[in-house]
């Protein structure tokens, strides 16, 4: 038997097994899906779980049932490339691969920060949101909390708590002049005027020193602080970072067109691990997920694969509570309420499927 292992079910590897699955896999073929959890997490919704809002059960998906498919639910604790095995922290007996698929994710970047990994709460696991959303319900009246990095995802987090609790003292450290440095100037003034009018104070040119238990030190002065989540960067899963490959200045792996690694093009990489052209998410994680199910097939089938197409991203989106959003479409900047439907229906999509 040739052994496909997939490491990590999110938005990438779940691309790549369905689109395998979708067609014949050879007989000599078996395939293993490993992830930590039993279930696809649909991570882009995790603010939601940090601020408690939405249930688990609506931001994850079952996996698909398919006789082809063997799951092992465990935590990776590194490839052995000489050996080709997973090997795990939880489980004895190691998997043995013939081609890997590594889509295994990013972690927090902490940027070396003094107590920023031991005293904030993170969005990057599904463990650690609900870790988050925990220690915010669990806020007396009035409690502050701090949200580190006003990008994205500490966009979404900082609106999502606000509308859910509107007695908590809320401040927002942005490192830049303007929250969301990578969007249109329209998104940015709309999103500050959204925190001003919602009464959540948001601190510019913030240089975070040093964390403590109970507050973060920033510009020489020091906010007394209940909770502080941490959304202030990501590198590659520490899994990655360790393969003896090459990367890019981002921690990333270097791939060819086909998404193989060029040291051993059985080796294939996805999503937030793969150096790309494009800035990571979900929607690029799914792109190169089918792109490489499409060429795994014709490896597998013993013929050339064709180079994939380029890849065309559709925009990014985002969310300010449930009623409120951003985003960019085909390129256009747009905000409101109609961005805020288009990201629910995206979800609705990705949860049917
Ligand atoms: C709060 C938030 C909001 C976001 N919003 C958006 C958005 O609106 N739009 C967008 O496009 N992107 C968004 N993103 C980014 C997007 O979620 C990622 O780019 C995307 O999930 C990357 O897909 P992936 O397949 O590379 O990794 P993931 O989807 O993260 O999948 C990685 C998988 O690997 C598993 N795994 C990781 N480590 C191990 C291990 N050691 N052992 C076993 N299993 C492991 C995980 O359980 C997970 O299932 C957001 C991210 C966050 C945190």
């Amino acid at each position: 038997m040739r052994n496909l292992v997939i490491l990590g079910g999110g938005y990438g590897g779940i691309k790549v097994a369905l689109g395998l699955l979708d067609k014949d896999l050879p007989e000599d073929v078996s395939l293993t899906i490993v992830d930590r959890n039993p279930y696809q997490s649909l991570k882009t919704e995790f603010y939601t779980i940090a601020a408690g809002t939405v249930a688990d059960r609506d931001v994850r998906n079952d996996f698909p049932k398919d006789a082809r498919v063997t799951y092992v639910y465990a935590e990776v604790e590194a490839v052995d490339t000489e050996k080709q095995q997973i090997v795990f922290a939880d489980r004895s007996d190691p998997v043995s691969y013939d081609y890997l698929v590594v889509a295994l994710g990013c972690e927090d970047n902490y940027h070396n920060i003094e107590g920023a990994k031991a005293y904030t709460e993170s969005v990057q696991t599904f463990a650690n949101a609900r870790k988050a959303g925990l220690e915010v319900g669990n806020l007396r009246a009035y409690g502050k909390v701090t949200i580190v990095g006003a990008g994205l995802s500490g966009i979404e987090v900082a609106s999502e708590i606000r509308e859910s609790r509107s007695d908590l003292n809320i401040r927002l450290l942005d490192r830049g002049a303007s929250v969301l440095r990578a969007f249109d100037p329209r998104i940015q003034g709309y999103v500050a005027d959204w925190f001003n009018k919602n009464d959540v104070e948001v601190l510019h040119h913030a240089n975070v020193e040093y964390v403590e238990k109970d507050g973060v030190c920033n510009n020489g002065v020091c906010y007394v602080n209940d909770v502080t989540i941490w959304t202030a960067g990501v590198r590659p899963n520490r899994i990655v970072r360790e393969l003896p490959y090459q990367k890019d200045p981002h921690e990333k792996i270097i791939v060819n067109e086909f998404f193989q690694v060029p040291e051993n093009p059985a080796v294939y990489v996805v999503g937030d691990c793969a150096s790309s052209i494009h800035s990571p998410s979900a929607q690029l994680a799914g792109i190169q997920g089918e792109q490489v199910a499409g060429i795994l097939y014709s490896v597998l089938h013993n013929k050339v694969p064709k180079a994939p197409k380029e890849i065309r991203l559709r925009g990014t989106l985002g969310s300010l509570g449930k009623n409120d959003g951003f985003g960019n479409m085909m390129k256009q900047p747009l905000t409101g309420i109609v961005p805020r439907l288009v990201k629910s229906g995206v979800l609705w999509l990705n949860k049917r499927h």
